[in-house]
C-alpha cells in the first residue's frame, strides 16, 4: 500500500503529460499535483488497474481524469466510463472533465436520472469519448441499447462506498460484467469496507493500492467544536451562531428532507440569503441552487447529506451539522465540505443531551476530539418546571480536555463584510 507521504513532491511536468494537457491545466490555474494526483497519475497513465482511497476535495477527479484524457483514442466511443452516485456528482465531474479537456475534441456526456432519457440518447448517439453516469441510468441506456459498452478501454468507480451505500451494488456488478474483459479499472473510495475489497477482487486486475485515507478529513485546517442544546432551542442557536460568525459562504445540514425544508421555511424568515438543497426538488432547480451558491448570490444552504455529499464547492468558511448525522462517515464527508485545498474552515456540530454516543462515535471515527463551545448569553436548555437542564454527559466526564473547563474557546475576530443576519 502506498501513502502520500511516500510521493515526493512532484510538479506536472514531471508526470509525463503532452503539452496539451499541460496547456489545459494552465488555463484551470492547476499549478501543483494534489498529492493523489501525484500518486495515481503515473499508474494509470501505465495502464495499472487503481483502488486509491480518497474523498472528495483531494483533487480525486483529475487522478483519473488526466490519465483517461491522456491515452483514450480520440472519436467513435465511449471509450470511458466514469460511474458515480449522485447527479450532481456527476455533472460536476463531466465539468471537471472538460475543464481538463480544453482545446482537445474530447465529448464527456453526463448521463442521470430527473433529465428527460431523450436528449439523452441524442446525445450518446454522437458516440462521446467519454460518458460519466449514475449506475441506474447507465443500466436504463443498456437497455435501450443507446450505450454501447464494447470500445470501453477504461471503467471508473467513483465514490464507490457512496454507491454501495445508495444500493447500487447489483447495477453495478450487471455493468462491470457488460465491460470488455480487457480493460483498465480505478475504483475511488472514502473508505474500503470489506464489500469494497471484494468487488475489487472480482472486478479488478491486481490493483495498485494507494491510500489517501479520509482519517486526513479532520485536517488541520477545520476546527471542529460542538454544542450541547436541547432540540427545540438548535434554531435559536442556529440564528445566534450565525449572527456571531457571520460567514461568507455556509452549509448547514439536516438528516431529512422534511427537517431540511422547514429549517429553510424558518431561516428565510430571518435572511434573504438562504437556499435549501434536498432530493424532493426537480434537478434543474437542485443545479440552479448549486450554481447560484458557487456564485455567492446567497450564503446559507442547507442540505441533505446524500445532496451535500461530493459537491465540489472550494470555498465553504462554516459547516453547521444542525442534525448530528447518522453515520461517523457521513460527518466526515459533511466537514470535507469545508477547509478543501488547505482553505481554512470551522465546524459546528449541534448535540442534544441524548446524543453524547453519537459524539463519541464521530470522535472515535475521526481520532479526534470535538471543543466544546457556548454562545454568549444564550441558554441551550429548555426551562422545565424545576429548571433541571441535565447537562451533556461529556460536560461532567473526567477526561473532558483541559482547554474544555476553562469555558469556551476564545475566538479569533472574523473579517466584517455584508450581513446576511
Ligand atoms: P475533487 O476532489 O476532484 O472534487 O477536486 C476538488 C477541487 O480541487 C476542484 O474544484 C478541482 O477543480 C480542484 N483541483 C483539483 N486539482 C487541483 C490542482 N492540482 N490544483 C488546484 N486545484 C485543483
Amino acid at each position: 500500500m502506498t501513502t502520500p507521504e511516500d510521493a515526493p513532491e512532484k510538479r506536472f511536468t514531471d508526470l509525463k503529460l503532452s503539452q496539451k494537457m499541460l496547456d489545459a491545466l494552465e488555463a484551470a490555474r492547476y499549478q501543483v499535483p494534489s498529492p493523489i494526483q501525484a500518486g495515481v497519475i503515473p499508474i494509470a497513465l501505465e495502464g495499472k488497474d487503481v483502488l486509491g482511497q480518497a474523498r472528495t476535495g483531494t483533487g480525486k477527479t483529475a487522478a483519473f481524469g488526466i490519465p483517461i484524457i491522456e491515452t483514450i483514442p480520440p472519436g467513435k466511443g465511449p471509450h470511458a466510463l466514469i460511474l458515480v452516485p449522485t447527479r450532481e456528482l456527476a455533472v460536476q465531474v463531466r465539468d471537471e472533465i472538460a475543464k481538463l479537456s480544453k482545446g482537445m475534441s474530447i465529448q464527456c456526456v453526463a448521463i442521470y436520472g430527473g433529465k428527460p432519457i431523450r436528449g439523452q440518447m441524442d446525445k450518446l448517439k454522437r458516440n462521446p469519448e467519454i460518458v460519466v453516469g449514475t449506475p441506474g441510468r447507465v443500466i436504463d441506456h443498456m437497455t435501450r441499447n443507446s450505450l454501447n459498452l464494447e470500445k470501453l478501454s477504461v471503467v471508473v468507480l467513483d465514490e464507490a462506498d457512496r454507491m454501495l451505500d445508495i444500493g447500487f451494488r447489483p447495477d453495478i456488478e450487471k455493468i462491470l460484467r457488460r465491460c470488455p474483459q480487457e480493460r483498465q479499472t480505478m475504483l475511488l473510495s472514502a473508505t474500503v469496507p470489506p464489500p469494497i475489497e471484494r468487488l475489487a477482487n472480482r472486478y479488478m486486475n491486481d490493483p495498485v493500492k494507494i491510500d489517501f485515507s479520509p482519517t486526513n478529513i479532520s485536517a488541520d485546517t477545520i476546527e471542529q467544536h460542538y454544542f450541547t442544546v436541547d432540540g427545540p432551542k438548535k434554531m435559536e442557536l442556529l440564528i445566534r451562531l450565525l449572527r456571531r460568525e457571520q460567514p461568507t459562504k455556509c452549509i448547514v445540514f439536516c438528516r431529512t428532507k422534511r427537517g431540511t425544508e422547514k429549517l429553510f421555511q424558518r431561516l428565510q424568515k430571518k435572511t434573504k440569503l438562504v437556499r435549501c438543497i434536498h432530493g424532493d426538488m426537480h434537478q434543474g432547480a437542485r443545479n440552479r441552487t448549486i450554481t447560484d451558491f458557487k456564485a455567492n448570490r446567497y450564503r446559507i444552504l442547507i442540505a441533505t447529506d446524500v445532496v451535500g455529499r461530493g459537491i465540489d464547492i472550494s470555498d465553504v468558511t462554516l459547516i453547521v451539522n444542525y442534525d448530528v448525522p447518522e453515520y461517523s462517515d457521513d460527518y466526515v464527508h459533511r466537514v470535507g465540505r469545508t477547509g478543501r485545498m488547505g482553505k481554512e474552515g470551522v465546524a459546528y456540530t449541534f448535540v442534544t443531551p441524548e446524543e453524547g454516543n453519537q459524539l463519541t462515535r464521530i470522535e472515535m471515527r475521526i481520532d479526534k476530539l470535538l471543543i466544546r463551545d457556548e454562545i454568549e448569553g444564550f441558554d441551550p436548555y429548555v426551562k422545565t418546571a424545576v429548571e433541571t437542564s441535565p447537562p451533556h454527559s461529556r460536560d461532567v466526564n473526567s477526561d473532558t480536555p483541559e482547554e474544555e473547563k476553562d469555558g469556551p474557546p476564545k475566538k479569533t475576530p472574523r473579517r466584517r463584510h455584508r450581513r446576511a443576519l
